[in-house]
Order: structure tokens, then sequence, then C-alpha cells
């Protein structure tokens, strides 16, 4: 509001003081407004659904990323880690856009929508691929945990339950390796239905999703050629999601840990990076899930 509107008249002057107890009031509901968006940000914010951005599928795809955010928590501390067994605040830059890129791409070209699960809130706070117990210090932050893996349970059930096997694949980002994608699924564990039914090389042959995605011109570790013996890389061979709800246990999806090397998530290569995922999951899409 300007003293100078030609609304309210002409200016009378200086003092606040001198002004009437109305135009005080006036002066007052005009300033108001400018407190509220920030109020009212920090109160969407708590809303734990609105740190986590969920898509509901119809295909056995289920794409998600639990280390990608930016946002803080309202109301939660960063984490200490006192006691936590690998204990990481690290954030896997860029998997968030990947992921939401890669699943977009995928949905293009089949033309139907893989489940997709995306943490938007940053791993200080909590640590969406850790067991309850290690990924969060105060209850406050259990709503922002849970905001991730209820949606990522009721994904994998829907699948299952619909299509009767599927893939999760579950997108962090390493720095070890910047020009590679290293494979982790517990060393084939949590793959185990699909190599029952169709061998390894669903794994990691032409039309697998690894495979095809180093067909494309880039390099995954254990290159595709190295065989079924060759263990994946230690400290990355798949964390909680994998451990937990792999086809080895009782969801019975088969899951895929993706540890995408930094320059593949670097802005100039995102988008690249995720069409070449996209292509190899439709690729692995039409061997080996397509009824
Ligand atoms: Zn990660």
């Amino acid at each position: 509001m300007s003293r100078n509107n030609p609304a309210v008249g002409p200016p009378l002057d200086p003092g606040v003081s001198m002004l009437s107890a109305r135009r005080r009031l006036a002066l007052l509901l005009c300033a108001a407004p400018l407190a509220l968006p920030a109020a009212s940000t920090a109160d969407d914010k708590a809303d734990p659904k609105l740190l986590v951005e969920v898509q509901t599928g119809t295909l056995p795809i289920v794409i998600v990323a639990a280390h990608g955010g930016t946002e803080k928590i309202p109301g939660v501390p960063e984490r200490m880690g006192v006691g936590v067994k690998q204990f990481a605040t690290v954030r896997d830059v860029g998997t968030d856009k990947l992921a939401k890129a890669y699943a977009a791409d995928v949905e293009r070209q089949l033309g139907k929508k893989p489940w997709v699960v995306i943490a938007k809130y940053d791993r200080k706070f909590v640590d969406a691929n850790r067991a309850a117990d290690q990924a969060y210090e105060v209850k406050e932050a259990k709503a922002y945990y849970d905001a991730y893996h209820v949606p990522l349970v009721a994904a994998l059930k829907a699948v299952k339950e619909k299509h009767g096997n599927g893939i999760l694949l579950d997108v962090h980002g390493q720095g070890k390796y910047p020009d590679a994608l290293l494979r982790g699924t517990q060393n084939g564990k949590s793959v185990v239905l699909l190599r029952q039914r169709h061998g390894f090389a669903a794994v990691n042959g032409k039309n697998s999703i690894l495979g095809r995605f180093e067909r494309g011109g880039n390099k995954v570790l254990p290159r595709a050629d190295a065989g079924e013996k060759a263990k994946e890389e230690t400290g990355y061979t798949g964390g909680f999601a994998v451990a937990n709800y792999g086809s080895h246990t009782g969801y019975g999806i088969d899951a895929i840990q993706l540890e995408i090397g930094t320059n593949y998530r670097s802005a100039d290569n995102l988008a690249k990076t995720a069409r070449d995922l996209a292509d190899a999951t439709v690729a692995f899409h039409d061997a080996y899930l397509k009824k």
C-alpha cells in the first residue's frame, strides 16, 4: 500500500502517530498478508505426503528414489547418526529429477504409467533407504519415513496382485565410478524369481535393463559379459529397499538398485541417462513382463 494512493486521500504526513485510528488499522491489515506466505509454506510442508512424490501406476514397473531430495522437514532436526550403521547424509544429487524423467519416458514409450515414489525431503532429516530404527531420530520424522514406504509397499502389492511379477528399480547415485552404473541385487538374491524364470540373461543379457543400458553406449559394473559369478561392487550391492522388497522376500517382486555415476547425473547428461534407462526398461518389459 502506498501513502500516495489517491484512493486513501492525499499524504497527510509523516508520523504514524498522526494517523487516524482508522488509517492505522488499514496499515495493519495491509501488512498482515505479507506474513502469510511463509506461514502457509511451512504448513504445506508439514503434511508428509507433500514431501514425497507418488504416482499410481498400471505397469508392473516401480521406480523409486530415496536420496535425491532437497527439502527441509519442518520440526525435524538433522540426524546425528549416533549408533547408526552405515550412517550417511550425502545427497544422491539429481536422482529425484532423474527418476521422474525416467518414469515419464517409460510412460511416453509404453503409453501406461509406471509406479513412482520419490522422496523430496533431504536425507539429512530422514534416510528413506534404511530400516526405520536407522532412518530417523525423532518421533516427528516417522510420518515422513512412512510417507515413502507406505505407497511403495502398496505399489509392490498392487503389482504382484495384478501382474504376478514385476520390477522395482531403486535409483541412487555414486561418485566412485563417475562414468558407470553399478548394479545392486545383493549378488543376485533380489532378482531370484527373474533368474529362476528366465535365467541370468534377464539380469545382464541383451534385453535386460543393465545389458541394454550398456549396449546403449554406457558403462555398467559388473559388465554384461562378466557372467553370473562376477561379484557386484562392495558397498553397492543394494540397500534396504532391495534387501527388504526384492523377490527373495514375501513381496515377490524383483528389485535392482541402480547406482548412477556422477557424470551420468550432470545437468548436461541427465536427460540422456533417463532416456537410455527408459529404453532399456521398455526392452526388458517387452521381453520379460509383457503378457
Ligand atoms: Zn542412495
